[in-house]
């Protein structure tokens, strides 16, 4: 028996043969026909068909609807019973500084020893042997939580080892925290008389000297030392970042920290015609701004007021539409800057023999006090603008929710769609919170794994809140909007894997045994949750749910074509999701390299 399955490519055709001889309606550009279609749309929930006209689609349902719509120009893609579904809405990202690193020395996320890492910096120096002595090294994307054997520390030291005068930092993968060598260290001016800074940590041995473990505003100094970022390569580095997502389906993304650097290089591409993606923007505000909060709402402003383009239309544009606010860092071991209801625990023993018991920390205070919180928030709510929140620990959330409690008492009624990212712990009493002030959690699900930054916190949480660690199911059925967020690059863009493990909350088989079996005791979501969350959910939070996010008639035509069916193969095999064609507003942004034809002797 030989089955039939003519390569990808070969199944988008012009249909020459005018179908409907006196077609009802006015020709599609494009018509999709025998497929399994996801619409995300609960009143249609699924369909074979669909018609897209200028950018928009124009009809879903049953084949025989669509014939209608097929005109001489019409291309027509018979979808042979493949999967298509709504673009993925990538909630919260980071998609330039994503792009940057396929430009610099990178770890690659790898677990690795203290030695692997020496190995892995030292080659990076050894291939720039020219920048000796002064030029300094930026290492990215070390999995700081995951160094082998679990628990082992580096410090200045690690690098001070390496063979170069140059000042090297590497950065976690997480964002939070970099590794300094002494150089560096003393370059930037960290020594053992300088004060804690307000919203970081700066890691000290016995006599107060910085080890070289510096955590959020503590190595912001570096910025202003490392070599600037070149406008020309950071478009590079943008249309880079936009071939990875449309690759993996992404059809819209929230720049989750929007600085003027990132609007200029989208929209540079934007006005090449070359901005595949809709791009919304949530421009950062400080801690440190603090004192001066309008000036920082009108920073926002005017970003907003020099890049948004309006009303949004099918071709994808740039919107201004969140502002960003870090509350708290990580909860992952060793940075425990995590902002907790209760402390973390603490160990009381030695590494040899570890007694863990009660803590008093309960990490960082909070990045914003309340009454700032407050303040910018209903400023912000004034303004238009939708609050994006990182809040990692539980006690983040929790201020988060305080605070848009006031918010929401502040401005009732307004379309305000506050989003916390992240909810890596949340406190029980606080779940039903989420859906009473219609604030949407934006959850990274590939960190819903037993994985060395998940596992690696069960000493300092204990039992009970290790249940209840990246709280997505839970959430749900408390009645929250899910939204699904990559973090990219906080880890690999992978977004198959993210939704598969949104499902299964397992890692992948390949992983190693002490990271095999569920994480916790969350229910995680279903198949159709989890693409909801990354399709309308997403799309709701960034305010553009009118027009994208489901395939319904009369919205833009942002549609993902699959090599298999996400709601019915084996759930581990979502992972291995191969996405076939992407289109945005109409336009085909990525094609697949046409698949081998299938036979079978
Ligand atoms: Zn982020």
């Amino acid at each position: 028996m030989r089955e039939a399955r003519a390569a990808w490519a070969l199944c988008t055709s012009l249909a020459l043969v005018a179908a409907a001889a006196a077609a009802p309606v006015a020709p599609a550009d494009r018509v999709y026909r025998n497929g399994t279609v996801f619409t995300a749309d609960t009143a249609l929930p699924s369909a074979a068909a669909l018609a897209i006209r200028a950018g928009r689609i124009v009809y879903v349902g049953d084949d025989a609807g669509a014939a209608a719509f097929v005109g001489p120009a019409t291309i027509t893609t018979d979808l042979h019973g493949r999967f298509a579904m709504p673009g993925l809405v990538d909630g919260h990202m980071h998609p330039l500084e994503a792009g940057r690193t396929l430009l610099k020395c990178n770890l690659d996320y790898a677990s690795l020893t203290v030695a692997q890492l020496q190995r892995g910096v030292q080659d990076c120096l050894d291939r720039s042997s020219d920048k000796e002595p002064d030029a300094w090294l930026e290492v990215v994307n070390w999995f700081q939580e995951s160094m082998r054997p679990a628990g082992v520390r580096t410090t200045r030291a690690t690098l001070d080892a390496l063979h170069t005068h140059r000042p090297v930092i590497v950065r976690s993968s997480f964002g939070h925290t970099v590794l300094a060598n002494s150089r560096a260290l003393q370059l930037a001016g960290i020594g053992k008389a300088t004060p804690e800074p307000a919203g970081g940590k700066i890691w000290r041995d016995a006599d107060g000297q910085p080890t070289g473990v510096l955590e959020d505003a503590a190595f912001a100094g570096f910025d202003a030392l490392l070599p600037s970022p070149d406008p020309q390569q950071d478009v590079q580095a943008a249309a880079a970042a936009l071939q990875a997502m449309n690759r993996q389906g992404v059809t819209s993304f929230l720049d989750a920290i929007g600085t003027p650097e990132d609007l200029a290089a989208f929209s540079a591409l934007r006005r090449a015609g070359r901005l595949t993606a809709r791009a919304h923007f949530a421009p950062p505000i400080e801690p440190k701004e603090s004192g001066n909060l309008d000036a920082a709402v009108q920073r926002v402003r005017a970003l907003r007021a020099s890049y948004d383009e309006g009303a949004l239309v099918a071709a994808p544009g740039i919107t201004v539409r969140n502002a960003k606010l870090f509350l708290d860092g990580v909860i992952a071991a060793p940075a425990l800057t995590g902002a907790m209801v209760e402390p973390y625990r603490r160990n009381a023993g030695t590494e040899a023999a570890p007694d863990w018991q009660a803590g008093t920390s309960r990490g960082p205070a909070v990045y914003f006090a309340p009454p700032a919180l407050e303040t910018v928030l209903v400023a912000l709510g004034r303004a238009g603008i939708d609050p994006h929140l990182h809040a990692d620990g539980d006690g983040a959330v929790r201020a988060a929710l305080d605070a848009i409690a006031v918010l929401r008492a502040a401005l009732p009624g307004a379309d305000i769609r506050p989003a916390i990212a992240h909810d890596e712990i949340v406190a029980p009493a606080d779940f039903p919170r989420f859906a009473r002030l219609d604030v949407t959690p934006v959850l990274s699900f590939q960190w819903e794994k037993p994985a060395g930054d998940t596992l690696g916190l069960r000493d300092y949480f204990g039992p009970e809140r290790m249940k209840i660690l990246e709280p997505a199911g839970l959430l749900a059925a408390a009645g929250a909007r899910i939204a699904f967020g990559s973090d990219w690059p906080v880890d690999a863009l992978d977004e198959w894997f993210a939704l598969k493990v949104g499902v299964t909350r397992t890692n992948a088989p390949q992983a190693p045994a002490e990271f095999h079996g569920r994480l916790g005791d969350d229910p995680g979501l279903s198949r159709t949750a989890v693409l909801r969350a990354a399709t309308i959910a997403a799309a709701y939070e960034l305010h553009e749910d009118d027009v994208t996010g489901s395939l319904q008639t009369g919205k833009f035509a942002d549609l993902i074509v699959l090599d298999r069916n996400p709601l019915v193969v084996p759930a581990e095999e979502i992972a291995a999701t191969r996405v076939l064609e992407t289109v945005v507003g109409g336009r085909v942004v990525y094609t697949a390299p046409p698949l081998a034809p299938r036979s079978t002797p």
